[in-house]
């Protein structure tokens, strides 16, 4: 973990160099992804929205910091997903034709 200041550029840079992992490990990231995850009493939100529980342990940039690097710290951008909603959110454009099949 390091102490290390969270600035867009940094992220861009990061981003740039194809490796965004030192984000992960600052401190700065650490400290919010928990308290989002107290926020959502440590449960999965999209899990939740359909009334079923599953403990979250993966927070994710709804923009992603690919996409949207100034809102890596926005705690409005976070969403506390379980793995399989985080799978699957990463994974949309393959299951985009069975996601439209399931839809009324
Ligand atoms: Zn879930
Ligand atoms: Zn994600």
């Amino acid at each position: 973990m390091t102490n290390k200041t969270v600035t867009t550029e940094w992220i861009r840079h990061l981003i740039r160099s194809g490796d965004t992992s030192p984000f992960y490990n600052t401190q700065a990231w650490a400290e919010l992804r928990e308290q989002k995850r107290k926020i959502e009493h440590y449960e999965c939100e999209r899990c939740r929205r359909k009334g079923r529980y599953s403990p979250a342990n993966t927070i994710h940039h709804k923009k992603y910091l690919r996409e949207a690097p100034e809102l890596a710290l926005d705690i409005n951008n976070l969403e506390c997903l379980c793995e399989k909603c985080h799978y699957d959110e990463h994974h949309k454009a393959e299951n985009q034709k069975q996601l439209n099949e399931e839809r009324w």
